[in-house]
């Protein structure tokens, strides 16, 4: 196997590669090789070799989509960098990976020369580069796509540091081709898709589909950065079939235009949980939303729902990909039985062989790798995630899955979202506590008569010991910029305003 472009022009060369969402124009899967060939020539006239890590600080433009593939042509390692990084960040990543180079743009300059020291760094799109050196420079020299084995490292991403530091994954040719593989058999191929990229292309949501794409011979629609009107408009301008995209993207766009193009196929929806009233949403417009769960460690989706499996089954993710093996572990790392809420732990041809610096020991299990993340698998298989293991709560001794807490809250028709949280208690040394947003009803009346509908109907479906023991109301719940629930945020609110609902237990 060389890479995977060398292959896919010998197969489809004139179909289109690319298409740049802000002016339109198109590349041809030849015309996106030419290009390639030159940056790969380029950089190897410049000493960049197969088995060299490249790190990678540009903007989400076609000039990076030439350099994902122009790194495999060479043999090398993508290590993208990120972006809106302190120097000193930046400077932790480019020491953490043992880069050969650093290809940067006009724009990113002065961002890679602060942080580095003693890599060379090369400007891909600013010929009188002073500081750095130009890949211009030198005539590119011809390059025999070297062979590519399964086993050799494709890429070098960070995660997103949610729960510490970003840590550097590894993902080898054979990781990223099982989870295309994997992918196209749960979501299907058109010969004609178009997907459309506004995810960072650092993260594997937006890098797997230019992979992708490549692979399966479509097309790929690139904007740099998003904008839910516009990213809405660019569905439907270029009859785009496909997209991925974190909830909060989609609800703006929604909120923006109401619904989207009926061109779509697919709307790969992940990264974090779907609020079920998205989905019901998407439901009522027919948009074909997929809810998701992946992560970087395992080249993107572990579970995919297609419409069909979401009806009747809310809030699950669907069933894992072909390939993938999910097992809910407890703590000891035994798996729990169907239905039972544990530790979710992933396998197969899709997960990194381990983070780069870390004892593999430390993240990985007889199942597989312990993903931090808590979840359940129903009796048909289907998976749902909740919370991450640090969220847990640890009420006299029990351990609580805020996760599972809130969605037993969320199904009750006065709820429109709920969050949940553990908050310091003198006797339990944490007690469940519930942030509320209501639904506009008739049930939003006094918040005692609340109180007790909702107490009464968590009863019968919780566990004594998993009762909210404070709860508070609000019309949405904080977030965070990038979406998420605020959790800090509603821990003080429900420390503020929360009142006690232990009455009667
Ligand atoms: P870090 O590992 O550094 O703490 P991170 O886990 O946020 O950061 P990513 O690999 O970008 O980094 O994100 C993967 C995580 O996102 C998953 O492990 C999970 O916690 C969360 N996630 C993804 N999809 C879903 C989903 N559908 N529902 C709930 N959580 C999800
Ligand atoms: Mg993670």
């Amino acid at each position: 196997m060389r890479d995977w472009l060398s292959h896919r022009v010998v197969s489809s060369p004139d179909d289109v590669a690319l298409v740049r969402a802000e002016d339109g124009e198109a590349w041809s899967y030849e015309d996106l090789d030419r290009l390639v060939a030159e940056t790969a020539g380029r950089l190897r006239a410049h000493g960049i070799e197969a088995g060299d890590r490249i790190g990678v600080l540009t903007p989400p433009y076609v000039g990076t989509v030439g350099l994902i593939h122009a790194t495999m042509r060479i043999g090398a390692t993508f290590v993208p960098l990120g972006d809106r990084l302190t120097s000193r960040e930046l400077g932790e990543r480019v020491d953490r990976t043992d880069l050969a180079a650093i290809v940067c743009a006009e724009s990113t300059e002065d961002d890679a020369l602060s942080a580095v020291d003693g890599v060379p760094v090369f400007s891909v799109d600013d010929p009188d580069a002073d500081a750095v050196t130009a890949v211009h420079d030198v005539e590119p020299e011809p390059v025999d796509p070297p062979e590519w084995s399964f086993d050799d490292r494709l890429c070098i991403l960070f995660t997103s540091g949610t729960t510490g530091d970003p840590k550097p994954v590894p993902l080898t040719a054979g990781n990223v081709y099982a989870s295309a593989v994997a992918s196209a058999f749960r979501l299907g191929v058109d010969p004609d898709d178009r997907w459309l990229v506004s995810l960072a292309l650092h993260h594997m949501g937006g890098l797997a589909p230019v992979y992708r794409s490549a692979l399966y011979g479509t097309t790929l629609v690139l904007r740099e950065g998003f904008d839910p009107g516009g990213t809405a408009d660019d569905i439907d301008r270029y009859d785009v079939t496909g997209v991925s995209l974190v909830p909060t993207m989609l609800t703006q766009m929604l909120d923006r235009r109401g619904t989207l193009s009926d061109s779509l196929r697919v709307v790969l929806l992940g990264g974090a949980p779907a609020p079920d009233e998205l989905i019901e949403r998407c439901r009522d417009y027919s948009i074909p939303v997929h809810p998701t769960y992946g992560m970087t460690e395992a080249a993107s989706q572990v579970a995919t729902a297609t419409p069909r499996a979401t009806k009747g089954r809310v809030g699950t993710v669907g069933r894992p990909l072909f390939g993938t093996d999910v097992t809910v572990v407890d703590e000891d790392g035994t798996p729990v039985d169907a239905g039972e809420t544990g530790e979710i732990v992933v396998d197969g041809p899709t997960i990194t062989p381990g983070y780069i610096g870390t004892d593999p020991d430390e993240s990985f299990g007889p199942h597989g790798l312990h993903t931090g993340d808590v979840g359940r698998l129903d009796e048909d298989g289907y998976l749902y995630v909740f919370n991450r293991l640090d969220d847990r709560i640890i009420s006299g001794g029990e351990n609580v899955e805020p996760g599972e807490v809130a969605d037993v809250l969320r199904s009750h028709s006065a709820v429109a979202d709920v969050a949940v949280v553990g908050l310091e208690d003198d006797v339990w040394g944490e007690r469940v506590a519930a942030l509320v947003a209501v639904e506009e009803t008739d049930l939003g009346g006094p918040d005692d008569a609340l109180d007790e509908t909702l107490m009464s109907f968590a009863r019968d479906r919780l566990a004594g010991f998993k009762l909210p023991r404070t709860i508070a109301y609000t019309d949405e719940l904080p977030r965070t910029v990038s979406g998420t629930v605020d959790r800090d945020v509603v821990r003080e609110r429900l420390t503020e305003t929360g009142h006690d609902v232990t009455d009667g237990f």
